[in-house]
C-alpha cells in the first residue's frame, strides 16, 4: 500500500487545514523543535485506528484536537484523511474525526465504517498503525532493547499478519 496525501485539520498543532503529498520511497521529516513533526506521524497512526492516548502523548483521545493558544479558541473537532493507493491500485481515502463529547467516527471511500474496519484493512497491508514503516523518535532505540515477545510483535505487523490475531481472538470469543 503506498500513502499519497494526509490532510489534516485541528489535530494538535495542525489547526488550519493542511494537506501534504508522500511521494513513493523514504520519506523523513524535519524541521525545528516542536514545529509537529512527531505530530504529523501520529496524525497517520491515529487515522488508522491508533486508539491508545498513550501513543498519542495525551491523557485522552479528546487531547489531539487544537488545545487553542494565547490567541486562538481551541477546536471543536479534529479530522484526519488519508489517501492511499492499494496492492491492486485501488485508491483508499479513510477519514476519522473526533468531536468533542462524541467520539471518533470513520468513513472509508465515504461509507461509515468501524474502527475496526480500518485496523484490520491497514494492518493486512502490513502498514497498520504499530507498523515498522513508521519510524517515530525513538523507534530503533525501542527495537534494540525490545523483550522477544515485542520484536515478534514487530515482525508480525512487517508481514502483515497482525490482523490474523485480531481474527483468531474475535473468532475464539464467539
Ligand atoms: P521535536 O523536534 O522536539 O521532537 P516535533 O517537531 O516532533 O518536535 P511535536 O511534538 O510534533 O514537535 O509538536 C509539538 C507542538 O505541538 C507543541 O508546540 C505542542 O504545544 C503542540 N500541540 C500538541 N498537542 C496540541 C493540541 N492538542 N493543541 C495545540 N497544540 C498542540
Ligand atoms: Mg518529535
Amino acid at each position: 500500500m503506498l500513502i499519497k496525501r494526509l490532510k489534516l485539520s485541528g489535530f494538535k498543532s495542525f489547526v488550519e487545514p493542511a494537506e501534504l503529498r508522500i511521494e513513493p520511497g523514504l520519506t523523513g521529516v524535519v524541521g525545528p523543535n516542536g514545529c509537529g513533526k512527531s505530530n504529523l506521524l501520529e496524525a497517520i497512526r491515529w487515522v488508522m485506528g491508533e486508539n491508545s492516548p498513550k501513543s498519542m502523548r495525551s491523557g485522552g483521545m479528546e487531547d489531539v484536537i487544537f488545545a487553542g493558544t494565547e490567541t486562538r479558541p481551541q477546536r471543536d473537532f479534529a479530522e484526519v484523511v488519508l489517501h492511499a493507493e492499494d496492492d491492486f491500485g485501488e485508491e483508499l481515502e479513510v477519514m476519522r474525526r473526533i468531536e468533542r463529547g462524541a467520539g471518533s467516527a470513520y468513513r472509508v471511500n465515504g461509507s461509515d465504517v468501524r474502527a475496526k474496519d480500518v485496523s484490520l484493512t491497514f494492518a493486512d497491508a502490513a502498514t497498520g498503525a504499530h507498523s515498522p514503516a513508521l519510524v517515530s523518535q525513538g523507534k530503533i532505540a525501542q527495537v534494540i532493547a525490545a523483550k522477544p515477545a515485542e520484536r515478534r510483535q514487530m515482525l508480525e505487523e512487517a508481514a502483515g499478519i497482525a490482523g490474523l490475531h485480531v481474527r483468531r481472538r474475535d473468532a475464539e470469543s464467539k
